[in-house]
């Protein structure tokens, strides 16, 4: 079970990478995990990729890509694995090609998880916090019994700074414009699954789950 797992910010990707890790036990690979791991163990490409990360700068694609295959060599991919955030651009996306080609293995699917730009706006913006104890609500999913007020302490609610429609906004357009090749390129190759991520937590699973299934 190779997989990997595509979705724009909002849509429940980290959800559904849980569930699949809980059902299927393929290790979840996560860019930031795999850089940590590669730092621990002072690998020569996570001291490189340490060199970088301390100056604020970007991590190069050579050295990303040293560091994803030693990754997937490791023992517990041998059944399968969850990529998440890697690949992000058309040209790692060949290189993971080459690497799996090397070790005897292929992509079975890549998974995105679509939703609406409309929806993902929805869910992104509804967080309100309360300026007095912190509690945090959803204007959809979870909200305050009175308008703007907290239920607990009844202070005032506020939206952070960082969930504002126009900051939201811009970061999904900057995600869409990265991904949308990525998408255009795994839909070419044939590997590419959209799976519906406007449905209920349990419904988006049970989706994925029927996809899985034909894999083990
Ligand atoms: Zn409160």
């Amino acid at each position: 079970m190779n997989l990997v797992l595509m979705g724009l910010p909002g849509a429940g990707k980290g959800t559904q990478a849980d569930k699949i890790v809980d059902k299927y036990g393929v290790p979840h690979i996560s860019t930031g995990d795999m850089f940590r791991l590669a730092m621990k163990e002072g690998t020569e490409l996570g001291l490189k990729a340490k060199s970088f990360i301390d100056k604020g700068e970007l991590v190069p694609d050579e050295v990303t890509i040293g560091i994803v295959r030693e990754r997937l060599s490791m023992k517990d991919c041998e059944q399968g694995f969850l990529l998440d955030g890697f690949p992000r651009t058309v040209a790692q996306a060949e290189a993971l090609e080459v690497i799996l080609a090397d070790l005897g293995k292929k992509i079975d699917y890549v998974i995105n998880i679509d939703v609406d730009q409309s929806i993902l706006m929805e869910r992104l913006t509804g967080r309100r916090i309360c300026k007095n104890c912190g509690a945090t609500y959803h204007l959809v999913f979870n909200p305050p019994a009175e308008a703007g007020v907290c239920d607990r302490c009844n202070g005032e609610l506020y939206q952070r700074a960082d969930d504002n429609a126009e900051t939201v906004q811009n970061r999904l357009d900057v995600n869409v414009k990265q991904t949308q090749p990525l998408l255009d390129y795994y839909n070419e190759k044939g590997y590419l699954k959209n799976i519906n991520g406007q449905q209920h937590i349990d419904q988006v699973f049970s989706n994925l789950d029927e996809l899985l299934k034909g894999l083990k």
